[in-house]
């Protein structure tokens, strides 16, 4: 795919400069395996290199690797709706809605596929163009299954993108949802492998590998992610970085979270994280996952202006937007707006990313 850059022979000028192995914006990460057009494989140290770059010097690299595959200046928005909330038996340290987690937050019954439709109507008039729709289950019963095919053949037909994270898919599952229309699974490897017997007990990393397996066979393409700020070192989240670049193909949305510590949950004492480690972390995300899209997920309500503005010129290109069912006035979206203006930010039309076209199949398209 051709590069979308505004400035040509600047940027021109820039990539030479970051090319240079003097540079200190040249260090090489990824290293091709095989042929030079083959997957870069990237090691725990190279990604923790990048998070010790200086910080103009890494927020260089990551401008460069955004450009060179996605408009800069261009945002693709998501609204999230959680169609099942509360109950869930898992027991995620960072989760309002684990049962076993005093947090007030209940177990409440599925929406009817009318409501989610309707929120869905209401996402998109408010200019989403993803609708994505979470239940908190371990993984889905089939009879729970049934409605959720509904809903996505509903929303799809709406024009919007959908997307889907349910938890654990047994097999057939995924070519179900698929064959519904399913655009995207969310399914995050949350932190790094050596960090996640810490956060979560009642599965194992591996298990969400392979769900992230199913999906692909399915043909759907893959949502997945992490959370930082739970207390993991910055090597480690080097190692969710790296684990994430090295899925092959890695994912073409890759939602980066910050630990919202919620009152009742085993995190909620944590200690808060730099914003700039933030920062870097999203940029070490773009260099790492040139094409993909990368999303400013949970914890932006929390983060200033500022640090989001930084955020997006690191490569985020993707946010989550508004929380509920949409109505005209949601002063959530009505702010997202004014700062996506005073940034001159513009949404991102649901014609997909360059790795996101390249990876539905025809079904969805
Ligand atoms: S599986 Fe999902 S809903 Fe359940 S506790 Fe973990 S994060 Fe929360």
């Amino acid at each position: 795919m051709p590069a979308i850059l505004t400035q040509p022979e600047s940027m021109d000028t820039l990539e030479k400069h970051a090319q240079r192995p003097d540079s200190p914006v040249g260090i090489q990460g990824g290293q091709h395996a095989g042929s030079s057009d083959g997957p870069v494989s990237w090691s725990v140290d190279a990604v923790a290199g990048l998070f010790e770059l200086p910080f103009a010097d890494l927020m260089f690299r990551a401008q460069v690797a955004h450009r060179e595959n996605h408009d800069p200046n261009a945002v693709q928005r998501s609204t999230l709706l959680s169609i099942k909330t509360g109950g869930c038996p898992e027991d995620c340290g960072y989760c309002p809605q684990a049962a076993r987690h005093d947090t007030g937050v209940g177990n409440e019954p599925m929406l009817s596929v009318d409501a989610v439709v309707e929120a869905a109507r209401s996402a998109k008039a408010n200019g989403a163009t993803r609708f994505c729709m979470g239940a908190a289950w371990r993984s889905p019963k089939q009879r729970d299954l049934e409605p959720v095919l509904a809903m996505v053949r509903q929303v799809r037909a709406l024009g919007l993108e959908t997307c889907a994270t349910l938890g654990m898919l047994k097999p057939g599952q995924a070519g179900q949802l698929r064959e519904a229309g399913l655009d995207y699974y969310n399914h995050n490897l949350d932190t790094a492998p050596e960090f996640y017997g810490d956060i979560v007990s009642t599965r194992t990393q591996d298990d969400r590998l392979d769900t992230l397996a199913q999906v692909r066979s399915a043909g759907m393409n893959v949502c997945c992610g992490g959370i930082v700020g739970m207390g993991e070192t910055r090597r480690q989240r080097a190692g969710l970085i790296a684990t994430l670049a090295n899925l092959d193909p890695y994912p073409e949305s890759v939602p980066i979270n910050h630990l919202v510590r919620v009152p009742g949950t085993p995190l909620e004492n944590e200690d808060a994280l730099d914003p700039l480690e933030f920062v870097r972390t999203v940029a070490v995300a773009r260099i790492t996952m040139p094409r993909a899209m990368v999303r400013l997920s949970a914890g932006r309500e929390e983060m200033s202006e500022a640090v989001q503005a930084l955020c997006f010129l690191a490569g985020a290109n993707s946010v989550f937007y508004g929380d509920r069912l949409l109505t005209t006035g949601n002063p959530d979206v009505e702010r997202d707006h004014a700062l996506f203006d005073r940034l001159g930010i513009h949404g991102l039309e649901p014609a997909r990313s360059a790795a996101e076209a390249d990876a539905v199949p025809a079904q969805a398209t």
